[in-house]
C-alpha cells in the first residue's frame, strides 16, 4: 500500500484528492509521510499550492493543483495533403506538395504557446522530412523565445499505424519508406528528451478525451474517435488510454473493405477509404461533372446545402456508420465523437444513421454520437498530454524525486 509520490501526484491530478486530509484518506499513509512527499513534489515544481479548499474544523486545508514548471512539449503533426491518384501518376512528386506538418509548443495544461505550419512532402520519406520538422521546431522555439532546455517532450503524429513495442511505424498503408524507419531516434539525436511517435487519430482521440474535448463528461468510459478527412481513422480509448492493438493496427478502418470497386492507395480495391474518404469524395464528384478541388470547397458547398454534395456525403458516411457499427457492437463505448475536416452536420447524421442501421438497439443505447470539441487542436492537445502523461507517471515521477 505504500503510494509514494507519484501515485499521490495521480490523486491530485485526477482531482480525487487534492488537499493533504484528502490524500492521508486516499491512501491510509500517516500525516507526516502525506506531508514529506507532497512537500517532494512541490519542491520539484510538480505541484503547487493554490489557496484554500474551504475550512474543515479550523484546520488549514491547502488545495494543491498540478502546474508543473519546466515541462512544455513540441508537438508535431504529419497530414497527407490533396493528392488525388491519378494526379500523382501523371505529375509525379509535385502532386504531394501540398502535405503539411503543424508544429506548436504546448504547455503541461494543453494550451498553445506558439504554432507554425510547413510545406512537406510524405512521399520523399522520413529522411527528407525528418530535417525540416527538426529545424522548423528550432525555428518555432526561436520565434517565441523559448529555451529548448525548457522542453520536457516532443510528440509526434503520423497518418499510419505506430507499433506500441518498438515505437515505429508499421506497414503504414500510405506511407510508403517509412515503415520502420527510426523516427524516435532521430528526434531524440536532436532534443535530448523522451520522444513518442502516435498514430493521428489515436492521437485525436486522446486529445478529445482529455477535460478539454468532448469526451470529458463521462470520461474513464470507452471512448471512439473516427476522423473524417482526406483519409479515415479511428481511434480508442479503453480504460483510460490510447487501445493500439498488438501492432498498432487497432481503429484503422479506412482499408475494411466495404465492397466497391475503387483502388484504394493502399493498393487493393474496395477499401472503405477509396469509397468514403475525402480523396474519393473528390474523385467521385469529379466523375459528376463538379469541379470542387479541396475538402474546404467541399466543406463550404455542404454548409451551403448543395444538392449532389450532400447526397454523397450522405452516402459516404452511412458507409462509414456501417463500419463504425461493427466497432461500437465490439466495444460498446459511451461515446463516439466524429473529427477532421469533414465532419460537417451531412457527415455526422449519416455516420449516425449508419451506426444504428447496422448496430443492434441495445448497442447504441447510451451511445452518445457528435462533433468533435477541438476542432484542428485536438492532435496537438492530445500529443502533448501523451507526452506529460509519460513524464509525470507514478513511475517517473518516483524515479525522478529518488
Ligand atoms: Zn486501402
Amino acid at each position: 500500500m505504500a503510494a509514494g509520490a507519484g501515485e499521490i501526484l495521480q490523486l491530485i491530478r485526477s482531482g480525487r484528492a487534492t488537499t493533504r486530509i484528502q490524500v492521508l484518506e486516499a491512501t491510509g499513509l500517516s500525516r507526516v509521510t502525506v506531508a514529506q512527499r507532497m512537500d517532494a513534489l512541490v519542491a520539484a515544481g510538480i505541484v503547487r499550492a493554490a489557496g484554500d479548499a474551504g475550512a474543515t474544523g479550523g484546520r488549514r486545508s491547502e488545495r494543491f493543483v498540478f502546474d508543473p514548471t519546466d515541462s512544455l512539449v513540441l508537438v508535431a503533426a504529419l497530414e497527407l495533403g490533396q493528392t488525388l491518384p491519378d494526379a500523382a501518376s501523371s505529375r509525379g512528386s509535385q502532386a504531394h506538395s501540398s502535405d503539411t506538418a503543424v508544429l506548436a509548443v504546448v504547455d503541461p495544461h494543453g494550451a498553445l504557446l506558439a504554432r507554425a505550419s510547413l510545406a512537406v512532402d510524405v512521399a520523399a520519406g522520413p529522411e527528407a522530412v525528418l530535417p525540416q520538422l527538426l529545424d522548423g521546431f528550432d525555428d518555432l522555439l526561436a520565434g517565441a523565445g523559448i529555451k529548448p532546455a525548457g522542453i520536457g517532450g516532443v510528440a509526434l503524429s503520423v497518418p499510419g499505424p505506430v507499433d506500441p513495442h518498438d515505437h515505429r511505424l508499421s506497414d503504414p498503408p500510405v506511407m510508403p519508406g517509412w515503415g520502420a524507419w527510426p523516427v524516435v531516434e532521430a528526434v531524440r539525436a536532436r532534443f535530448d528528451v523522451p520522444v513518442h511517435l502516435e498514430n493521428d487519430a489515436d492521437a485525436m482521440a486522446y486529445g478529445e478525451f482529455t477535460e478539454l474535448g468532448a469526451g470529458r463528461d463521462r470520461r474513464p468510459e470507452p471512448f471512439v474517435l473516427v476522423k473524417v478527412s482526406r483519409f479515415l481513422g479511428a481511434g480508442l480509448v479503453v480504460d483510460g488510454r490510447t487501445y493500439r492493438g498488438t501492432d498498432g493496427g487497432a481503429g484503422d478502418i479506412g482499408h475494411v473493405d466495404v465492397g466497391g470497386d475503387a483502388v484504394c492507395r493502399c493498393g487493393r480495391r474496395g477499401c472503405l477509404a477509396a469509397e468514403a474518404g475525402g480523396t474519393a469524395l473528390l474523385r467521385r464528384l469529379g466523375e459528376a461533372g463538379s469541379d470542387v478541388g479541396s475538402l474546404a470547397e467541399l466543406r463550404a458547398l455542404a454548409e451551403r446545402g448543395d444538392a449532389l454534395v450532400t447526397a454523397e456525403l450522405e452516402r459516404a458516411a452511412g458507409l462509414i456508420g456501417r463500419v463504425l457499427a461493427v466497432v461500437v457492437g465490439v466495444l460498446n463505448p459511451a461515446d463516439l465523437v466524429v473529427a477532421g475536416e469533414l465532419a460537417v452536420p451531412a457527415v455526422i447524421a449519416g455516420i449516425r444513421a449508419g451506426v444504428y442501421a447496422g448496430a443492434q438497439p441495445r448497442a447504441t443505447a447510451r451511445l452518445r454520437i457528435r462533433a468533435a470539441a477541438l476542432g484542428p487542436d485536438a492532435v496537438l492537445v492530445g500529443l502533448a498530454r501523451v507526452a506529460i502523461d509519460d513524464r509525470f507517471s507514478a513511475e517517473a515521477v518516483d524515479a525522478r524525486l529518488g
